[in-house]
């Protein structure tokens, strides 16, 4: 297999990010999440921040046309060019046929689209407890994974704060959105016979091994 195209896909607080950074040191693919891109614009103040975050604060989708242009420009950079792993795009049934377009204008395709698959009441019993630091985003939760001191990054030192999109009302929102929006894309993606599920409540080390052995087994495929 050249390359590794992959999407993670699951709803918000399935564990994406935490998969990414293994798959990452894994395989060496660049990881490109539309979310952090937007955080990074926001906090940046660029223009698109600002158009993207009152979207982001309510638990709305930001607007397609901006979405699909920022992840095109990224996934043309060259470090994109032997693979990628795709966090948060696409999102809604536009965002994946541009990405179809854009990826065969290239003779390119997705190698696989893992759905990390976690039920509402968890997602919720998750993002509630999340706490990220303000200047790396790096991940805790208040009783399953609690920083050494209270309210301070154990890897930086700086504060942890709740992301605005993690407040309870806003989780419901993102919640419904994903249903409405984003879950239709499992059978966008189970007709071309790319989707494999990964069962997201199991520890992260055992949905990482699930993972590895799902794309074990695609290389095999392909090399067969
Ligand atoms: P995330 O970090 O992936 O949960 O994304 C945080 C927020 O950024 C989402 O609730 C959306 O408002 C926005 N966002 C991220 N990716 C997309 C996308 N592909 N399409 C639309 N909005 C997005």
């Amino acid at each position: 297999m050249s390359e590794l195209n992959l999407i993670l896909f699951g709803p918000p607080g399935a564990g994406k990010g935490t998969q990414a950074d293994r798959l990452r040191s894994d395989f060496q693919l660049p990881y490109i999440a539309t979310g952090d891109m937007l955080r990074a614009n926001v906090k940046e103040g660029t223009e698109l921040g600002q158009q993207a975050k009152q979207y982001m604060d309510r638990g709305d989708l930001v607007p397609d046309e901006l979405i699909v242009a920022m992840a095109a420009e990224r996934l043309g950079e060259d470090d994109a060019l032997d693979g990628f792993i795709l966090d948060g795009f696409p999102r809604t049934t536009e965002q994946a046929e541009a990405l179809d377009k854009q990826l065969s204008r290239m003779s390119r395709r997705i190698t696989a689209v893992l759905l990390i698959d976690v039920p509402d009441r968890e997602v919720i019993r998750r993002l509630s407890g999340r706490r990220v630091c303000v200047k790396a985003g790096h991940n805790y939760h208040v009783d399953f994974d609690p920083p050494k001191h209270d309210d301070v990054c154990d890897q930086d030192g700086s504060r942890l704060v709740q992301r605005d999109d993690d407040q309870p009302e806003v989780i419901e929102k993102r919640l419904v959105v994903y249903h409405d929006q984003t879950e239709p894309l499992v059978d966008y993606y189970d007709q071309q016979g790319i989707l494999r599920r990964v069962d997201g409540t199991r520890p992260p080390a055992e949905v990482h091994d699930h993972i590895r052995a799902l794309i074990a087994t695609l290389r095999l495929e392909e090399d067969v």
